[in-house]
């Protein structure tokens, strides 16, 4: 079972909004910025890691994502004016000026500025961007499993929304489907795209183990293009030692996978044990899903000297603050 904790109440000191780092209690919008502006709103989902010992704190694959960040601004034509290298040590110095010394999640959103009286048919706009960090505990090696539905939802398709990117109206899509899931009684959906093969769970890519491959639906199934699905294809590759293959994925095949997992920021790696009833494999975690969770483990938080271009240290050897 998943045991959900909420964060919510742990809030920082500080955020970054438009150009100011502000005390949290300061950092207001005006009522009338809601609504349509977040219907036109992208955002990254990106994870800080403390080191074993405690002493650093790792942001996993930062300029990976304030990449995607700027694409997804890009596809909607958002306007941030600022650049991947001006957002990455913006992140560094809000870390800093919170202190923050453990596991953090860190939630850039840009939305559509001074949207008052305007409708959502404007082409192009200046954004708003929003920084804001909290602490969130990691799950990886806790034992967590799910048990899972495939959805009545389909999963939202390029010709009606992009799935690639992190669209905040895309959210409605996997919100139907992890409601629907839960009040069946599972803890989590899978999503069929609109041709019927499987896509993907809510804010996380599948993976699949079937006779010593890893299998992952191919970047054409509406799934969002994900930096954890990346780099878990090259850990598979050069530290198992493992074969990837990317392609279209069928529903049933999910019924005689030897183990599923889905993968993301969010969810690093989150064992399916069961799917529509049918055990997954002996239904519990299995043997490589294990191994991915240690070595992905080892990578976020250092303990792996390899892949260190995946971490930026927040600290780098500079003392904390205290
Ligand atoms: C964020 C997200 C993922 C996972 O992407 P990561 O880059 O690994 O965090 C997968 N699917 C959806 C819909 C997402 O929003």
């Amino acid at each position: 079972m998943v045991h959900l904790v909420s964060d919510e109440h742990m809030n920082p000191a500080y955020l970054w909004l438009n150009g100011e780092v502000l005390r949290w209690e300061d950092a207001t919008v005006h009522v009338t910025e809601l609504g349509w502006s977040t219907v036109g709103a992208v955002f990254e989902g990106i994870r800080a890691y403390t080191s074993m010992d405690g002493g650093e704190l790792f942001v996993f694959r930062l300029n990976e994502h304030m990449e995607r960040f700027e694409r997804s601004t890009r596809l909607v034509r958002l306007r941030t004016g600022r650049s991947v290298a001006e957002f990455n040590q913006i992140i560094i110095d809000l870390l800093r000026v919170n202190e923050s010394m453990e596991d953090t999640y860190i939630r850039p959103l840009a939305y559509t500025a001074e949207t008052g009286n305007k409708r959502f048919a404007q082409v192009g706009s200046d954004a708003a961007v929003l920084i804001n960090t909290h602490p969130m505990a990691t799950h990886l090696l806790t034992g967590m499993t799910m048990t899972a539905k495939v959805s009545s939802w389909r999963r939202i398709s390029e010709d009606v929304m992009p799935p690639r990117i992190k669209n905040l109206s895309n959210y409605r899509n996997s919100s139907l489907g992890t409601t629907e899931a839960r009040l069946d009684g599972y803890d989590t959906a899978i999503f069929l795209n609109t041709r019927g093969t499987v896509s993907e769970g809510p804010g996380s890519c599948l993976m699949m183990i079937k006779d010593g491959v890893l299998i992952t639906p191919d970047v054409t199934s509406s799934i969002l293009e994900s930096i954890t699905r990346d780099a878990l294809m090259v850990l598979a590759r050069e530290v198992l030692g493992m074969p990837v293959v990317e392609r279209q994925v069928d529903r049933t095949e999910l019924y005689t996978a030897d183990e599923l997992f889905t993968c993301g920021t969010a969810a690093e790696i989150s064992p399916i044990v069961s799917v529509d009833h049918y055990d997954v494999g002996h239904g519990q975690i299995g043997p490589v899903t294990r191994r991915l969770e240690e070595e992905f483990n080892n990578v976020l938080r250092g303990n792996e000297k390899r892949f260190a271009h995946w971490r930026t240290p927040v600290y780098a050897g500079a003392a904390v603050r205290s």
